[in-house]
């Protein structure tokens, strides 16, 4: 092995802190996802043992914690971020899917992580719905009968999530009474598929940012009931998943909630994955449009629409075919799955009435179908919504 020439700086003279930045831009957009994919901090420190020193005496390039919590290794792994983060503010993002391992060890395995509970700014859990209800009051040290402890912690971004459907009410219970004692949140995802027993209101006037997957088998008021939960006057970007058509009628005909106000919101989605309802069955609803629609959001100026059904009588709804049309609204995405010809139709009916919204994004399908509105004042852009779709999984 021959040397490099000594005016020709070696890789292993570079400056610390230049070694350091380098693993610091490795981990730039970096998103968990529980494999073991490269990863810039813990390849890095694996090249000398100079390498090693410099890296591991970095701890912020460690606080990225990732587990998933059925796999010994990837435990294992979780716990050297945690020593090597020291005290600095972690994001931890756990997993927990199969049924068949031992609960007493996934909420052993959980604890090892909780007691860092102090310095986790952001927090994301993905359990079995099996499991929340064994595991949760181990890992919090409470049940929904006890009263819950306050969680000291600078935790600004949460999100609990549920890997499969389940009828176990108690779960979404869990959720609400887990989140009631995060007061600093700016994003929250939650998944409510049933609406809770026990309905904690939940105040929290930092949020900015709302994401709620709710159940598309439950009844028209279900949407409405869940989102009367929340005191979050702050929220600008509210986000529904896995909704309903009718659902979504409902929450358009809304002229107010008996508790909530949604009067900040200015980009409201909808985004599912599908749905494979019949056709047919919200014709009702479309002769129930009021004059205004979507008065629950005074300040709306983006409204998308990403795989949901009825979105041929949703745009009726909202560009004035039984009703005044929505003014507030500059942008409109439609990504329709199914039925694309009703929705070029729809936006077809909608441009012959005068209402043009001043900037379309639409799917690449449905926008090669409307390539005459090129020669309209509306601005017509193609909207990828993969990443929307990736984040539901
Ligand atoms: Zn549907």
């Amino acid at each position: 092995m021959t040397s490099a020439p000594a005016s020709v700086p070696s890789v292993f003279s570079l400056p610390n802190e230049l070694l350091i930045a380098i693993a610091a831009a490795g981990q730039e957009g970096r998103v968990p996802n529980f494999q073991a994919a490269f990863k810039s901090e813990r390849t890095l420190s694996q090249v000398s043992q100079h390498f090693r020193n410099v890296i591991v005496g970095a701890p912020a390039l460690w606080s990225l914690v990732e587990a998933d919590l059925d796999v010994e290794g990837s435990m294992e792994i979780a716990n050297i971020y945690l020593e090597r983060s020291r005290k600095c503010c972690i994001w931890v993002s756990l997993k927990h899917f199969f049924a068949d391992v031992d609960l007493n060890l996934i909420a052993v395995r959980l604890g090892q992580i909780t007691v860092h509970i102090h310095r986790i700014w952001r927090l994301k859990i993905v359990l079995g719905s099996h499991s929340w209800n064994l595991v949760t009051p181990a890992f919090l040290g409470f049940s929904p009968r006890s009263p819950p402890p306050h969680w000291s912690t600078p935790l600004t971004h949460l999100e609990f999530r549920r890997s499969s459907y389940s009828d176990d009410l108690d779960v979404d219970d869990l959720f609400v009474a887990l989140t009631v004692q995060c007061t600093s949140l700016v994003y929250l995802y939650l998944d409510l598929a049933h609406m809770p027993l026990h309905q904690h209101r939940l105040r929290i006037p930092s949020l900015k940012s709302l994401h709620l997957s709710v159940s598309k088998d439950e009844d028209t008021r279900h949407l409405l009931d869940v989102m009367d939960l929340f005191d979050t006057p702050a929220v600008t970007n509210l986000t529904l998943s896995d909704t309903h058509g009718d659902q979504i009628f409902e929450l358009f005909n809304a002229t107010s909630l008996p508790h909530a106000s949604f009067l900040a919101v200015t980009t409201l989605t909808f985004v599912t994955n599908s749905c494979t309802c019949e056709k047919g069955t919200l014709d009702p609803f479309t002769q129930t449009i009021p004059s205004l629609p979507l008065r629950l959001f005074p300040a709306l100026s983006s409204l998308s629409l990403i795989n949901q059904c009825f979105t041929s009588l949703l745009v009726d709804a909202i560009s004035g075919a039984t009703s005044q049309p929505s003014r507030l609204l500059r942008t409109v995405t439609l990504c329709p799955d199914r039925d694309l010809e009703d929705v070029h139709l729809a936006l077809r009916h909608a441009k012959q009435r005068g209402q043009i919204f001043p900037r379309l994004r639409l799917s690449s399908k449905l926008a090669s179908r409307v390539q005459d509105w090129e020669a309209t004042d509306a601005t017509v852009e193609m909207f990828d919504p993969t990443e929307l779709l990736d984040f539901l999984k």
